[in-house]
Formats: structure tokens, sequence, C-alpha cells
């Protein structure tokens, strides 16, 4: 099966995909995680991106593209993924189909994961991540065992810099602005399932199931 999941930042989107390729044995493809593993990195795309990134902006769809065209063709080949963080603009998804296209892989489904933006700015604010091992903790929802450590591999939990509540305010703003026009997009083309991400994480993961049972013949579903 292969997925595009889209929805704004702190729907839960990486959470999802996190499951999804963990039960369907998918690759969770993430351009996010993508970028911070080149800032960390600190490559001359890691350079390019760490400002944009601090900023909530968008990096530009041609640097994006390439990056995700590569990955795309290291993945094994007859193997589903799931897309998380891409497209964001017409022009990616344009560009998306077409890669996919000259690699017979064309998406099957996309996930629209829709919240309220006081309950995406709540979640948000509260997020804290592990520079190690990238596992994600919310400090009411979901605390990690010992106050600012990572329960798997004891690294030091942090807040991302983009989820500072000026900087969410922006980055939804982004989201909607260029992103939105993307649920049309697909919509047109009847891939669009839009489900509801404001309750618990295993509840929004089982409306996901059910919306693509009915539709995919999966036995692992
Ligand atoms: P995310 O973890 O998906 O919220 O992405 C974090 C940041 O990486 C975004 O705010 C953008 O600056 C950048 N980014 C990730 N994916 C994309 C994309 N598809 N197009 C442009 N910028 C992206």
């Amino acid at each position: 099966m292969r997925l595009v999941l889209l929805g704004p930042p702190g729907v839960g989107k990486g959470t999802e995909a996190g499951l999804l390729s963990q039960r369907l044995n998918l690759d969770h493809i993430s351009t996010g995680d993508m970028l911070r593993n080149e800032v960390k990195e600190k490559t001359p795309l890691g350079r390019q991106a760490e400002g944009v990134m601090s900023k909530g902006k968008l990096l530009p769809d041609a640097l994006i593209m390439a990056m995700v065209r590569k990955r795309l063709s290291q993945g094994e080949a007859n193997r589903g993924f799931i897309l998380d963080g891409i497209p964001r603009t017409i022009v990616q998804a344009e560009e998306l189909e077409d890669i996919l296209r000259e690699m017979d892989r064309p998406l099957d489904f996309v996930i629209d994961l829709v919240a309220r933006e006081d309950v995406l700015i709540s979640r948000l604010s509260g997020r804290r991540v592990c520079p190690k091992c990238q596992a994600l903790y919310h400090i009411i929802n979901m605390p990690s065992k010992r106050e600012g450590l990572c329960d798997r591999c004891g690294g030091e939990l942090y807040q991302r810099v983009d989820d500072q509540v000026e900087t969410i305010r922006h980055r939804l703003k982004i989201y909607q602005d260029e992103t939105s026009g993307l649920k049309d997009f697909y919509k047109k083309k009847g891939m669009l399932l839009t489900i509801n991400a404001e309750g618990e994480v295993e509840e929004t993961f089982v409306k996901i199931k059910s919306s693509l049972l009915p539709k995919y013949d999966c036995p692992s579903l």
C-alpha cells in the first residue's frame, strides 16, 4: 500500500505514520525527519535548511523533490510506503505523481488528518523530542517516565525551535495557505480519506484502519 498522510503540524502525522509503518510494514518517509538529520549532520543541505525550518517556512520545491526522488529510489521497489510531510504544495504533488508514475508505484490513498486549531497548538507547544532516537513525547499527554529524558535511550529531550507558540501559529497559517489546495487536488482524484484526529493516538489509528479496510484487501489491516 502506498499512502500520503496529510494534515497540519501537530495533528499527529508523524505518530500515525510510525504506527502504520510498523503494523503494515510500510517504509516511513518523513521529509521533516530527513531534513532534521541533514541539519544535525551539518551537510550543505542541512545548512541551507536550518534557517528556513526554524522560521517555520517551506524549503524550495526543487530541493525537496530532489531529496525525495533519491529517497524513493533507495527504498525496496515492491515495499509499500507512507509519505509524511510531502507533498506540501500542488507543485510537489504534481511532481510526486510524475516520479511515482516513472517508478510504476502510484499512490493508493491520501489520508487527511484534521483537528481544531486550539487542539493543535496545545499539542505542539507541549511536544518534546529525543535528539538521539527521534522518539516523541508530550509534557501532559505523553510524558516520559523520567522528566526530560527519553524512555527508550536516555537522550535529553528538547523542544523543537519550530514548536514555540508564535512559530506554531505561523506554521498553521502556512499550512492553510499553501497546503489546503492539496485536499481538492486529491479529492478530485477520488483518493482522499478524511479522518478526525482529535482523539487518542490509537483511536485515530483505528479510524484510519477502518477507512482503508473496505477499500484495500490487506491481511495485516
Ligand atoms: P515537519 O516535521 O514535516 O513539520 O517539517 C519541518 C520543517 O521542514 C517544515 O516546517 C519545513 O521547513 C521543512 N519541510 C518539511 N517537508 C517539507 C516539504 N515537503 N516542503 C518544504 N519544506 C518542508
